[in-house]
């Protein structure tokens, strides 16, 4: 029996599988999707974990074929579906397979080597090694070895004194709990409690309670429990005595408490509309697209609900996707609600033992429903019924590293996997989603109303330009301070959402115009006044703030833009009694800190909650009845076609957080931009007249979802080579594509130096090509040739500036 395997390099040249013999031994236990080590490379020594691809009888390999050393899995832990999708996606995102596979599975699963050492003979009292020893033969090797460290190992190994092998670092992550269980009869602890000796209170104690209570079982909390005096010491005892049996049990980490159960609203007309067109696709077994466009507050989260009821009692599962679940922490206790323990949560807030628990209850069919960010389009659901992406038009759905997939795209695969609908949801969807239910892809529902009494805000556009501004504090109107004024006196909230997308806050000299820079990146380094240090969002560089230009020494030099810090001081001397919450990458940073924020301004301890974008998702606090902008131009001016759609969609997210309950609501956006069609169509919640007159602007220029786009990127340490090899890629292009296509570039990347690497790029706009796909994946083949490049292909890249 032969196993082709995927080795665990992402690289060119093992960008395919390897053939390993089977042992007779293991023949009866291996299957395709088990974790394996496999000897690779010189020596006998160096072992790598691969993944079982497929079983065969046949090898075409001429030479001898090496045995696979070991199988790390009892059980598969990618299913058939889960194979069969990471060689699509492989394919579809011209990515590693392995990377793919990886992508996968939790972190908890996937490879991280250790190197250790073992020793043949005893080591010198004075070794540096021996500190390194975790028991007495046996050691692990540091990341960075010291060359002292270095030495010492060669000169040893050499003199065969130790060998040092590759380790997979952890190869389960599960969680036991020490169990104790009465082992005896209540007849022989009686018996057992006669020979004591009387102070021996303790054992007399827990006697009596195994006679009490005959086959309990539990943790030793749940022993002290019972017995609050009982000691450690004495359970050892009683293990030792045999009165109890000491065992091992799994337990499961789980990311929170479960809410109260809630149980489904009545539908309004519009729901029950949408439900039943996804109920009927359901019943039908149709892999059938709707695109739910939804007013905000309009109840989508609601139409969700029900579709996957529905599919659970049809004895099916669903899964559910919202962008950066920390996020919308709201979303999940909705989900949780409602369907209780049937609910696994995945996202990256989570540990990484939590993360593979409710991994593995999904895995084990415990948990039914799941929800997650991104990669949870991943969940290793059996027998989905329905799929779900809320805010489909966000682009967290996009992964930015390779694999480069879009989860909607794989969600859209796994339905004709599962033969089940999917659900589109977003109050804005994206032009390309939209331009999809108008060709009948998609088929459209939509909610035009809020239910009940809550109504739409009244919305406001403040021109800045002449507005009425807080003396010396130029970023308030007088209008929104007095709006705000009026919410503390009512005691009502407030929501504030500084626009931060675009909006550089570095520092500049007001002598000479010099912005600090990073010395790795052509880009500008952020202030950070809390740890009062300069950094640079793409390397990780990081200085202290100057006191003096390193240019011409002048002492003016400071910060421009307004970071939500800054807004926040003045916010305050304006408004001295206000209780102010900020939100943003700062005061959210420690795990489960954006929920802390979420819960005070539920519970009403502060009047104003002032944010990032991050404010303006899926909020639904009713006693919110004030929504400001403070600067909603921001946005609109990024090297980007879809500024205005990022604009537009922000605007009327967060506008849509007022007003939800029976309170009206109101909203003020400041702007120095009021005529703009992006803002104007916002402040009516008009989705429909603006996806009308962003698609004439997209046609004219030629933009997506007229046009599919692709982009290329290489990028070396020496420019001028990046620069041939652009040309070099681009000539080898163009001669496939059919006259429709257009090509743009080759150019250097926007920002061209990156951790001192040099980028050049095209992009390739198309209709329809042929040719296009292969000849982009032999380049990634020929690719392998060559060191120092790294070639990227992005289909749908995010930006294409
Ligand atoms: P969306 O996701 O479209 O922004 P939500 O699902 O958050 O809207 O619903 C907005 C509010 O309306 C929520 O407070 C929700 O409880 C309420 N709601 C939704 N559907 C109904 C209904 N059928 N009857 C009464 N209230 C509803
Ligand atoms: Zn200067
Ligand atoms: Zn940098």
């Amino acid at each position: 029996m032969i196993a082709q395997v995927i080795i665990d390099i992402p690289a060119q040249q093992t960008n395919r599988t390897f053939d390993y013999a089977v042992p007779p031994e293991l023949e009866t236990l291996v299957a395709p999707g088990m974790r394996v080590l496999v000897p690779f490379g010189r020596g006998k020594k160096h072992q790598r974990q691969g993944f079982i691809w497929r079983l065969a009888n046949q090898s075409s390999f001429k030479g001898q074929l090496k045995p696979l050393a070991e199988i790390l899995d009892l059980a598969p832990v990618l299913n058939g579906e889960m194979l069969a999708l990471a060689g699509w996606l492989a394919q579809d995102t011209f990515s590693f397979l392995i990377s793919c596979l990886q992508t996968m599975l939790p972190n908890a699963l996937r490879a991280s080597y250790q190197r250790r050492f073992h020793l043949l003979t005893p080591l010198p009292a004075d070794s540096p090694l021996t500190a390194l020893l975790d028991d007495p033969t046996n050691g692990h090797l540091p990341d960075e070895l010291s060359p002292l460290l270095l030495r010492t190992l060669r000169n040893a190994e050499q003199a065969g004194q130790l060998t040092i092998a590759y380790q997979v670092a952890q190869r389960t992550k599960v969680k036991h709990v020490t169990v104790f269980t009465v082992k005896i009869s209540p007849a022989a602890a009686q018996a057992a409690q006669s020979e004591l000796r009387a102070n021996a209170h303790q054992q007399i104690a827990l006697l009596n309670l195994i006679q009490a209570q005959p086959g309990f079982s539990g943790a030793s909390a749940a022993w002290q429990a019972q017995l609050p005096e009982l000691t450690g010491a004495t359970l050892t005892t009683a293990v030792k005595k045999g009165w109890l049996q000491r065992s091992e049990q799994e337990q499961y980490r789980r990311p929170n408490q479960l809410p109260q159960p809630k149980a489904a609203l009545p539908l309004t007309n519009e729901q029950q509309t949408a439900y039943q067109a996804v109920a009927a696709a359901m019943a039908d077994r149709r892999d059938q697209v709707f695109l739910l466009e939804g007013i905000t507050g309009s109840g989508k989260t609601e139409v969700y609900l029900a579709a996957m009821a529905d599919a659970l009692r049809q004895g099916k599962t669903a899964l559910m996707l919202v962008p950066e679940i920390a996020l919308t922490p709201q979303m999940v206790q909705r989900v949780q609600e409602r369907f209780q323990k049937d609910v696994a949560v995945l996202h990256s807030g989570l540990s990484a033992g939590e993360r593979f628990d409710e991994w593995r209850r999904i895995e084990r069919g415990e948990a039914r429903v799941v929800v997650g960010a991104r990669s949870a389009a991943f969940a290793p659901l059996q027998n989905i019924g329905v799929m779900i992406i809320d805010e489909e038009h966000e682009s967290s759905y996009k992964q930015d590293d390779m694999p480069r997939y879009h989860a909607r795209d794989v969600i859209l695969h796994r339905a004709v996997t599962h033969q089940c609908p999917v659900i589109l949801g977003s109050a804005t969807p994206s032009l390309e989603s939209r331009a999809r239910a108008q060709k009948k892809v998609y088929q459209l529902l939509r909610l035009t109303k809020r239910p009940q009494t809550a109504h739409l805000p009244t919305v406001q556009v403040l021109d800045m330009r002449d507005a009425d501004k807080v003396a010396g504090k130029p970023s308030f109107s007088t209008v929104l301070i007095t709006a705000l004024q009026q919410r503390l006196d009512r005691h009502e909230q407030s929501i504030l959402l500084l626009n931060r997308r675009g909006y550089a806050n570095f520092v500049m000299c007001r002598d000479c115009g010099n912005v600090i820079k990073c010395p790795n990146c052509d880009i500008s380094l952020t202030l950070h006044r809390d740890i009062q240090a300069l950094k640079c969002h793409y390397c990780g560089h990081q200085e202290p703030i100057p006191q003096a230009c390193p240019v011409c020494q002048s002492r003016h030099i400071r910060d421009f833009g307004a970071g939500t810090q800054r807004i926040e001081l003045e916010l305050q001397e304006i408004l001295p009694t206000a209780r102010i919450l900020r939100m943003d990458v700062d005061t959210t940073a420690r795990k489960g800190g954006h929920q802390r924020l979420i819960d005070k301004f539920g519970r009403q301890e502060a009047d104003i909650l002032l944010g990032t974008q991050m404010i303006a998702k899926g909020l639904d606090f009713p006693n919110v009845t004030l929504v400001g902008v403070i600067n909603a131009d921001t946005s609109l001016s990024l090297p980007d076609f879809r500024a205005s759609e990022k604009t537009f969609q922000l605007l009327t997210q967060v506008s849509g957080r007022a007003g939800r309950a029976d309170k009206q609501g109101q909203v003020l956006i400041q702007t120095y931009n009021p005529d703009n069609y992006a803002i104007q169509l916002a402040s009516h919640q008009d989705y429909e007249a603006f996806y009308q007159r962003e698609m004439h602007l997209r046609h004219a220029g030629g933009y997506p979802p007229y046009y599919y786009t692709i982009l290329v990127s290489v990028n070396h340490r020496q420019e001028d080579l990046a620069a041939q090899k652009i040309y070099q890629l681009f000539r080898q292009v163009q001669p496939v594509l059919s006259p429709t296509a257009v090509l743009l570039g080759p150019t250097p990347r926007m920002i061209a130096r990156i951790n001192n690497q040099y980028y050049y790029q095209f992009i390739i706009k198309y209709k329809h090509e042929e040719k296009l796909f292969t000849t982009l994946q032999r380049l990634v083949l020929e690719m392998q040739q060559e060191s120092g490049f790294q070639l990227r292909i992005d289909r749908e890249p995010l930006q294409i500036s």
